[in-house]
């Protein structure tokens, strides 16, 4: 073979495959960007289902994350010791602690839409939640029972007790979604021997 065509013959190889990688490279380029534009696209579906994330119950829309149930509790918690000194002046036998949704982390109440699910502590579904305080001490002797509760608010320690706590709970930041006032937080006083009555509903004992 002339040394001239050998030339030819090798540069039109060469020019051949480097078509060849230039064009195999364009595929790879191709479907890089494709499968690149599917992710991105995957990524935007999945930041719009976090958007959408919807309650069950009455369709609202959820987007927040906090405050989470851990951190009303530790309010919760928080708030009511801070007042030991006030449930001990009432009796040293006086023990305080507080029952209901957030206590057991489900809306108890088989009338409410919500019920089974957290309490509304986010305020995203526009419900509010309260928490009930319970009071075991021997000054429930003198409160006479009520349809079978002996409210905080029939004697005058408990009811003390009862709006101090309340306006404690109302300056944690974590409880800004709980119910406003006599709503929010409301005291039933227990007989030690009934100590065990709200304990058994999920009731926490706090201040003991
Ligand atoms: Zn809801």
């Amino acid at each position: 073979m002339e040394i001239a065509e050998k030339i030819k013959k090798l540069s039109a190889h060469q020019w051949g495959g480097t078509r060849k990688y230039q064009q195999k490279n364009q595929i790879k380029h191709i479907e890089e960007n494709k499968s690149f534009n599917e992710g991105e696209n995957k990524q935007k579906v999945d930041e719009n289902k976090e958007k959408e994330r919807r309650c069950p119950k009455c369709n609202a829309i959820w987007k927040k994350k906090t405050p989470t149930l851990s951190q009303v509790r530790s309010a919760v918690k928080e708030s009511l010791l801070e007042h030991t000194e006030d449930v001990k002046s009432i009796s040293q036998d006086s023990q305080l602690g507080y029952s209901g949704s957030v206590a057991t982390g489900k809306v108890g109440n088989p009338k409410k839409i919500h019920k089974g699910m957290e309490p509304d502590i986010r305020g995203e579904c526009g419900k509010r939640y309260d928490i009930d305080g319970f009071l075991i001490s021997e000054i429930a002797k003198d409160i006479r029972p009520y349809k079978g509760k002996r409210w905080g608010k029939n004697h005058p320690d408990s009811k003390e007790l009862e709006l101090l706590v309340r306006k404690t709970l109302r300056l944690k930041p974590a409880l800004r979604y709980m119910e406003k006032g006599k709503k929010g937080f409301s005291i039933v006083v227990y007989r030690h021997e009934d100590a065990h009555k709200p304990v058994r509903k999920g009731g926490l004992i706090i201040v003991s």
